[in-house]
């Protein structure tokens, strides 16, 4: 791509192959998710919006679309924290849920969540996430997965580097320096 910003280094998941798999996620949800009551979809801010936008514009099922934000601290040491900034707006007892994430890196956000809305009772609870960094993260299960990636920083479709790039089409990745 030559019209690529200078602070990035490549594309690494194309805006054609963002739109096919989460198309095709979304298929996988409707037809898994069929003969179910409404699905509650929990979108986790600011990553997610864009990626939730798209998702639930392809789903086939009944479903509502709530939000949560949640901030981490000390990420690179193996004490990082998780703090609730926003929760949801109701209790989600009996409900079936699906956190929507952009990413994840350690694991450490979307164990924290599946800890917190366990503990809420819901029917079901299961995870769908856009991208996953290859590298020594949790292994924690993901339900419906978009792309593996390496282990570098990325921007775009909802991902940012101080609030920049966020709404890029594409995935790229941020160059180091
Ligand atoms: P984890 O708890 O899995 O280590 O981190 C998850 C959160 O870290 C994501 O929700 C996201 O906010 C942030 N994060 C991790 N890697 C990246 C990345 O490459 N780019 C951006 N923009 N955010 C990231």
């Amino acid at each position: 791509m030559n019209d690529l910003h200078p602070d990035l280094a490549r594309v690494v998941v194309s805006t054609d192959q963002i739109q096919s798999r989460v198309k095709e996620l979304a298929d996988q949800i409707s037809t898994d998710f069929a003969d179910r009551e409404t699905l509650y979809i929990i979108g986790i801010l600011k990553g997610a919006f864009i990626f939730l936008a798209d998702l639930t514009r392809h789903l086939r099922v009944p479903h509502n679309v709530d939000f949560m934000a949640l901030s981490s601290y000390g990420k690179t040491t193996s004490s990082g924290a998780v703090r609730i900034l926003m929760d949801l707006r109701e209790p989600v007892e009996g409900q079936h849920l699906i956190i929507v994430e952009d990413i994840v890196d350690t694991g450490r956000t979307l164990d924290y969540l599946y800890r917190v809305l366990k503990g809420r009772k819901p029917a079901s609870l299961h995870s769908c996430v856009l991208i996953r960094k290859q590298r020594d993260n949790l292994n924690i299960p993901i339900d419906y997965l978009g792309f593996d990636i390496p282990d570098v920083w990325v921007v775009g479709y909802g991902l940012d580097f101080a609030d920049k790039h966020r709404t890029l089409p594409y995935i790229a990745e941020l160059k180091r320096e």
